[in-house]
């Protein structure tokens, strides 16, 4: 994996989340995007090489708020960035990793991404992220 690509964090008001961020962080939020197959908007800010990624329910009961419900607004997933997802996601089932879906699905800012199952990683949250591949 070649470096922590971005960190992902679940807030419950994006909007007031974002100005938060953006003093925070002295850099204004560059790109905001919803996902609506994983019901959830995203707002994100460069920090360096790694980025942080704002992620907050865009319906009722999503999975941000049955999160945020469990374990309050905090430390989401971390994203790392690889540079084939396939071969990657192989390498990882033979060495037991659990996915929480088997096939990498298109997530936010343009990107290929694949989660593992906390169960099986410590209880953190691991997303895979490659760009999509062109063509
Ligand atoms: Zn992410």
């Amino acid at each position: 994996m070649n470096k922590i690509e971005h960190i992902g964090i679940a807030v419950s008001d994006l909007e007031a989340s974002v100005s938060l961020f953006e003093k925070l962080l002295n850099t204004p939020c560059y790109k905001k995007e919803r996902v609506d197959t994983e019901g959830v908007e995203t707002a994100f800010f460069r920090t360096g090489e790694s980025k942080i990624e704002l992620v907050a329910d865009t319906r009722k009961a999503g999975t941000m708020g049955k999160f945020i419900a469990k374990r309050g607004e905090g430390i989401h997933h971390i994203a790392f960035e690889v540079d084939d997802i396939e071969s990657e996601i192989r390498r990882l089932k033979q060495q037991g990793f659990q996915f929480v879906k088997d096939e990498p699905v298109s997530g936010a800012d343009g990107k290929m991404v694949c989660f593992l199952h906390p169960k099986s990683t410590n209880g953190v949250l691991i997303e895979l992220v490659a760009d999509k591949k062109k063509g």
